[in-house]
């Protein structure tokens, strides 16, 4: 039988996942209109993750000296954002890599960069928040044991187009394009 602490505690668990699903909403929200950097913003809430058992903590930080618009650099770059941030189980600590494009002498205030730069910077702070979902509540949220696949399957179903370098990470790829190959197999 239950006992009354598992229940109370299991009742704390279902809050926290329900206030973490309804703030990714709201950032889900703010990826499918294109506003990417004010959901790049809205998920640096301290408060918020605080309020569920969760810290933010410091990451690396990527410092544009130059308008980004080679495609080297740009791979560069989101591969950086991607290895450098990572929810962090032990700590229960969401760290994401940052991308400044300020500049320190401004006739222009700021270099260049692309929106698909920033929609990539802004998939990979939501992804660490699905993390930190998937931590909390024990479980997938998209019934894949994969984390990573699992991630990319619920963003999917939350009618995010996902991006090319999004999928090139974790092999996921090849995870969604065997699921497509398979769905286009039952249709025949
Ligand atoms: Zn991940």
């Amino acid at each position: 039988m239950e006992s009354s602490v598992d229940h109370e505690l299991q009742l704390e668990t279902n809050q926290k996942v329900e206030k973490l699903i309804e703030f990714t909403n709201n950032g889900i929200d703010l990826i499918k209109n294109g506003d990417y950097e004010k959901a790049i913003r809205y998920f640096e809430n301290e408060s918020f993750a605080e309020s569920v058992g969760l810290q933010l903590g410091d990451s690396k930080t990527i410092f544009l000296h130059n308008d980004l618009s080679n495609p080297q650099q740009i791979d560069d770059v989101l591969n950086f954002i991607s290895l450098h941030s990572h929810f962090n189980h032990k700590y229960s600590e969401i760290k994401i890599a940052g991308l400044i494009n300020s500049k320190l002498h401004p006739e222009k205030t700021k270099y260049f960069v692309p929106q698909d730069v920033w929609k990539d910077v802004a998939l990979v702070n939501l992804e660490e928040w699905l993390h930190a979902v998937q931590f909390i509540s024990k479980q997938p949220i998209a019934g894949e044991d994969d984390d990573e696949i699992d991630v990319a399957l619920y963003m999917r179903a939350k009618g995010i187009p996902l991006t090319e370098h999004f999928l090139s990470m974790h092999g996921r790829n090849k995870f969604i394009n065997g699921q497509k190959m398979n769905d286009n197999l039952k249709k025949h």
